[in-house]
């Protein structure tokens, strides 16, 4: 393995607690740094403060030996050759990302920074702050020649966050120095020379010593750009295929065969089109609004990405409109709720299009039930359980005696349901799929009304199809 670089991590969150894992893991030394104590405490002790594949393992094995985590942020600084921010960059209501944490940080590492280091955008940052970084330093009298200011955006997906990063399709550096853009090379060496993935060890995945990662070098403007206009990107690819699954739904064609239709294409791929309530998350929604600020102030018309969240935002209202047309009136209804993390394989609520649903039925006095493999616990501090309101210990549970059942979240667990103890379990076999993961004639099969997205709703024969389903 390359030389291990010193490296401090600011912000031990999904992006920060999974980059210093990663980093250790390749070999570096890392100070993995929060100013939220009793996280830190929870991390010292071993505790893994979030829900992703491989990190108690990897954390585990690099705890105070390859990575080590404090509070004293500039202690940290001063051991390390590179320091990658990581801490929040939430959605203002301007739809502006919100840099306050970030020029928080930086004004502590001006007064940190001792000898030459490099400054590591890692947040998902609007373009140009790369030169707001370099000011700030700069007011806070750090000579230009100590420092230099990096973005080498993430683009790891929750719920796979390890493989992503130590597999990564590509790592971008937008380094406005070479003297900078080598400490970045050092660090990443270990994927893009391939030593990682010949050690017996590696975690396993798509690359490997023969065919290891790719690295772009770009300006700090493009690489800021990069990780804007990705996100953007596959979020259109989401409303796109919803909005053509609304057209598909009213011409009773099947958005299902569609997707697969255009995904064949390798101009078009499979992935990202798949129809449901739509995107959530802590980044889709707050990069798609940045990314439209930054062309607005810019004076560049990009309507597209306001069209994107639009139709992203109609997904929920769709769904809900279903449900009524399924169940007709909704107070006192009792309700099954499946799902309630943004994504499967997550236990992150953040702008869950779940939550979302739970809150409009139980506005509208429906009695909810829910359920989530991962996301109970954050879910419940979102959402206080009520008389409305319960939270059930699996799946089955939650559906007992159900009016209908809603799928909220691509939960592997829902796909692989057992449909006849489903039906044996609820009040009215009616299931509102908003991830479609079932098949509509397995549906029917197992003596259910199953109404999805983007395709014909399925009616048991008992049951009978009723002769309109708007309301
Ligand atoms: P997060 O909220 O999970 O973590 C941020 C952490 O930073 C928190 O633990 C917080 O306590 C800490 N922090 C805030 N201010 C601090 C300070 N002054 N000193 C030390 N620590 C501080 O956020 P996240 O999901 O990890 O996202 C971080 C950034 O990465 C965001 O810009 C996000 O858009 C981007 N990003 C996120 C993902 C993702 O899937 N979550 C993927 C790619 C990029």
């Amino acid at each position: 393995m390359p030389k291990p670089v010193s490296i401090c991590v600011i912000g031990s969150g999904y992006v920060g607690l999974v980059a210093a894992v990663c980093f250790a893991e390749m070999g570096h030394r890392i100070h993995c740094v929060d100013n939220d104590e009793s996280r830190i405490k929870t991390l010292r002790e071993g505790g893994v403060p979030i829900y992703e594949e491989h990190l108690p393992e990897l954390l585990a094995k690099h705890l105070n030996r390859g990575v080590e985590f404090t509070c004293d942020l500039e202690a940290a600084v001063q051991k390390s050759e590179a320091v990658f921010i990581a801490v929040g960059t939430p959605q203002r209501d301007t739809g502006a990302a919100d840099l306050s944490y970030v020029e928080a940080v930086v004004a502590e590492i001006a007064r940190a920074i001792s000898g030459y280091t490099v400054i590591v955008e890692k947040s998902t940052v609007p373009v140009y702050t790369n030169e707001w970084i370099r000011r700030v330093l700069h007011r806070h009298g750090v000579d230009g020649q100590s420092f230099d200011v990096v973005s080498n955006p993430e683009f790891l997906r929750e719920g796979t966050a390890i493989g992503d990063f130590l597999h990564p399709d590509r790592i971008v550096v937008g380094a406005g120095s070479e003297r900078a853009a080598e400490v970045m090379k050092r660090i990443y060496a270990p994927l893009t020379e391939g030593s990682y993935y010949s050690q017996p060890d590696a975690l396993a995945g798509p690359l490997t010593a023969s065919n290891p990662a790719r690295l772009l070098v770009t300006s700090a403007e493009s690489a800021e750009i990069i990780k804007h206009a990705s996100n953007a990107f596959l979020a259109m690819k989401i409303s796109f295929i919803n909005a053509v699954a609304n057209l598909a739904e009213a011409v009773d064609a099947d958005i299902e065969d569609i997707a697969a239709g255009m995904g064949m294409d390798s101009r078009i791929g499979p992935k990202f089109l798949r129809a449901g309530l739509g995107y959530g998350g802590s980044c889709f929604p707050k990069d798609v609004a940045a990314f439209h600020w930054v062309a607005q102030q810019r004076g560049v018309a990009f309507k597209l990405l306001d069209e994107i969240r639009k139709i992203n935002d109609s997904q929920r209202d769709i769904f809900f409109n279903k449900v009524l047309s399924a169940v007709w009136t909704l107070r006192g209804k009792r309700l099954a709720a499946l799902g309630l993390s943004y994504k499967g394989d997550t236990d992150d609520i953040r702008e869950s299009p779940a939550i979302d649903v739970i809150r409009k039925l139980l506005e509208a006095g429906a009695i909810v039930t829910a359920y989530d493999p991962a996301a109970m616990a954050r879910a419940q501090a979102a959402l206080p359980p009520s008389e409305k309101l319960h939270y059930a210990g699996d799946l089955y549970e939650a559906a007992r005696d159900a009016d209908a059942v809603l799928i909220l979240t691509d939960w592997k667990e829902f796909a692989s349901i057992d449909l006849a103890r489903l039906n044996r379990t609820v009040r009215f076999p009616i299931v509102i799929d908003g991830r479609n993961l079932y098949k509509p004639q397995t549906m029917t099969e197992h003596g259910f009304t199953y109404v999805s997205v983007g395709r014909p709703a399925s009616y048991h024969a008992h049951q009978g199809k009723p002769r309109s389903l708007v309301l």
